[in-house]
């Protein structure tokens, strides 16, 4: 994917435009610093201009909104991304409606996400949208088969959950107040777990021969990366299954690279 991207920077930019990426990051959670350090090398990797805007945890709500509107206005910047989640004393979702929909490359501004809705959108989401990259470079078919998301938030779960739906799977959304969750998820054909609990997935509740993605990024006892399924105790059930670290993370930000290109190609007409 990074590579297609690439490809097609180098010829925009024989005709003089560059797509750019703006990442902000309020305070110092290193995790965060980490994912903006990374969609940085992947925008210089497929020829990008980004830009980073690092601002102290103490930034007010007033402060954050007018960056938000000087990116918006600033003609070489196609791409806004505001890397969540925000100190406790901001408001996310007035900062995320804030964000040009042409320029949100995250698709979380709520005209993106109705437009998720009906089917009919300029940018996915790039976890969920990377995962259906993924299933789709593997061949692996959705229609038909049983999908079970676990986790509903609006970042991961639920665009998740509603492109298995648009790929005509039959899916259901599973929750921390979900009863018979085992039942549930060993019924999967196809199972995705974003839940942020550490190897929360056991081998009992996957059935042989599932598809399995995790989203996870999560930290076991000894501090080390590690995803929302036991990988170790399960991937010998499954007939395909993502790893943490690898898999659906560098997917989300190729998808990253792929909509800013989108919304380069939107805002310039080419
Ligand atoms: P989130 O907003 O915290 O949502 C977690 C979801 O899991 C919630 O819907 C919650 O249910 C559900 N849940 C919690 N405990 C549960 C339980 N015991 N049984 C069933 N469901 C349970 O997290 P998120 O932002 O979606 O992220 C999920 C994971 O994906 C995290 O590890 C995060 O770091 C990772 N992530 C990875 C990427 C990537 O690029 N790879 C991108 C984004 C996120 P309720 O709604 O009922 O509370």
């Amino acid at each position: 994917m990074k590579a297609q991207v690439a490809g097609e920077t180098d010829e925009l930019k024989k005709q003089g435009i560059t797509p750019g990426l703006a990442v902000v990051i309020v305070g110092d959670d290193p995790a965060s610093r980490v994912y903006v350090n990374n969609k940085k090398k992947a925008c210089e990797l497929v020829g990008f201009k980004s830009e980073e805007y690092a601002l102290p945890a103490e930034t007010s709500q007033e402060e954050l909104l007018e960056l938000v509107k000087k990116l918006n206005e600033k003609k070489d910047i196609n791409g806004i991304l505001v890397q969540l989640p925000l100190p406790k004393h901001l408001d996310e979702k007035e900062i995320i409606e804030a964000i040009d929909p042409i320029k949100d490359v995250d698709a979380f501004h709520a005209v993106n996400v109705g437009k998720i809705m009906i089917g009919d959108y300029d940018f996915l989401p790039c976890t969920p949208a990377g995962v259906m990259e993924m299933l789709a470079y593997y061949d692996i078919p959705v229609s038909g088969k049983n999908c079970v998301v676990i986790g509903r938030s609006n970042i991961v779960g639920k665009p998740m959950a509603m492109l298995l739906l648009h790929k005509n799977g039959t899916v259901t959304i599973c929750h921390s107040k979900t009863q018979n969750l085992k039942e549930i998820s060993a019924q999967a054909d196809i199972l995705v777990a974003a839940v942020g609990i550490p190897k929360f997935v056991t081998a009992d509740m996957v059935k042989d021969g599932a598809v399995v993605i995790d989203v996870g990024m999560d930290r076991d006892e000894n501090g080390k990366l590690c995803g929302d399924v036991d990988f170790e105790n399960v991937k010998d059930k499954t007939s395909y299954i993502t790893p943490v670290p690898g898999g659906v993370g560098p997917m989300t930000i190729a998808t990253l690279m792929k909509n800013t290109l989108k919304a380069c190609r939107l805002q310039n007409n080419c």
